[in-house]
């Protein structure tokens, strides 16, 4: 069967179109600056690769564009081919706790928590209502971000804050990659054939996040309220005192909202190192000798590593330690700076295993007390894999 796996922005409608159970990639593309000057789509399939300018008023359009597209290419043949959509949707508080089939009753419960993913799931229901306009005779599945999270005992989600924020306002830890955590869990157990494996995943992107996993159940992940928490990041700042928040918008007359757009948009690699978000340009600088770079690069390393510690602490000691996402699965320079920072723990990086990019792979030495692997996420297949499930 074949499943569209989608998430949409704001301005954006990504789409892999996915054979199962093969697991093939048919098509994927990517449609941009819906609603405004200049839109534009991409769609690749089968070693070509289709560029064109056109107006996409909405996200309708756009959905409409794209079935054109596989029609007229004969990347399907028929839109019953299409059996189903899954839907990345960013936040579905405590109540979704499973990936769920999609209707107008169930978006309407999805959109109470808006004010929790302002960014991301009012955009994530559009595309939703897009494919529901277009396709109305094939079922839309959501898969959510903090699904995945959702078995945090009471003790992990919540803060050490006045208690009603939590009853009253749903102050606590959601968490968030739990699709690409999911995915790695479920990689790991199959490949070890293991459905008891205690591991601590690292989704080490642009965003990051990393997740303490017991026999696939959620112990604890970085990530919090939003995904501002937890390890540095690209251009978040991962933890910090609260208090600076106050200390600065005194100093700079900015507004709270503009000193939390200053913690998600212009800190982690970028701030520190001054130079970039993107890990390749800082080792590039930090090879160059510049000491922000290098003084970035170290510390996000060792948030990293801090984390891994704490959470073989709470697993009681980790079987399997994975690696993904953009710096993950490419930097084997960052790979190393972490793996280096866990030493205590006994893990080993073997530098000739790790040499090399985007792919499943040992990189610990045979000693090495927790083994290490990278493992290439892949969170539109396990959106398909669910709506599979669901639909049939
Ligand atoms: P993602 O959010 O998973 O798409 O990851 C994107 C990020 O991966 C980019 O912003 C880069 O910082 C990082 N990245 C990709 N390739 C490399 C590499 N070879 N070395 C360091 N960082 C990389």
């Amino acid at each position: 069967m074949k499943i569209l796996s989608v998430n949409a922005g704001s301005s954006s409608l990504k789409f892999t179109l996915i054979e199962l159970p093969s697991r093939e990639t048919i098509a994927s593309g990517l449609f941009e600056k819906i609603g405004m000057e200049g839109s534009f789509y991409t769609i690749k399939y089968n070693g070509e690769k289709i560029q064109k300018e056109c107006s996409l008023k909405d996200h309708s359009v756009a959905v409409s564009k794209l079935i054109d597209e596989l029609l007229e290419n004969k990347i399907v043949t028929s839109l019953e081919e299409i059996e189903g959509v899954g839907h990345r949707i960013l936040h579905g508080g405590s109540e979704f706790t499973e990936s769920t089939l999609l209707n107008e009753e169930v978006l309407k419960r999805i959109e109470k928590y808006n004010e929790l993913g302002p960014l991301h799931n009012p955009a994530n229901i559009m595309g939703v209502r897009a494919f529901m306009k277009v396709l109305p005779k094939v079922p839309n599945v959501g898969v959510f971000d903090t699904t995945f999270h959702q078995t945090m005992k009471e003790e992990e989600f919540l803060y050490p804050v006045p208690y009603e924020w939590y009853t009253e306002y749903g102050v606590r830890k959601y968490g968030f990659h739990g699709t690409s955590h999911r995915f790695i869990y479920k990689t790991i157990s199959e490949y070890l054939k293991r459905d008891d494996l205690k591991v601590i995943s690292c989704h080490i992107g642009n965003g990051g996040s990393l997740c303490a996993i017991n026999s696939g159940k959620v112990v604890d992940t970085t990530m919090g309220f939003t995904p501002l928490a937890g390890i540095m990041m690209g251009t978040r700042s991962g933890d910090i005192d609260p208090s600076i928040i106050p200390f600065v918008m005194k100093k700079t007359g900015k507004s709270a909202e503009e000193i939390v757009n200053d913690l998600n948009k212009k800190s982690g690699l970028l701030g520190v190192s001054g130079i970039s978000s993107d890990g390749r340009d800082v080792e590039d600088a930090a090879n160059n000798g510049d000491a922000r770079a290098i003084l970035a690069q170290n510390m996000y390393a060792q948030k990293i590593a801090n984390y891994i510690a704490m959470y073989n602490n709470l697993l009681e000691g980790a079987d399997v330690i994975t690696l993904t996402a953009g710096v993950g699965e490419n930097s084997k320079t960052m790979r190393k700076m972490i793996i280096e920072r866990i030493k205590s723990l006994g893990v080993k990086i073997d530098d000739d295993k790790n040499d090399f990019r985007g792919e499943f792979r040992l990189i610990s030495t045979e000693d090495s007390k927790i083994p290490v692997y990278v493992i290439p996420t892949n969170e539109e297949l396990m959106i398909a894999l669910d709506t599979m499930d669901l639909i049939s």
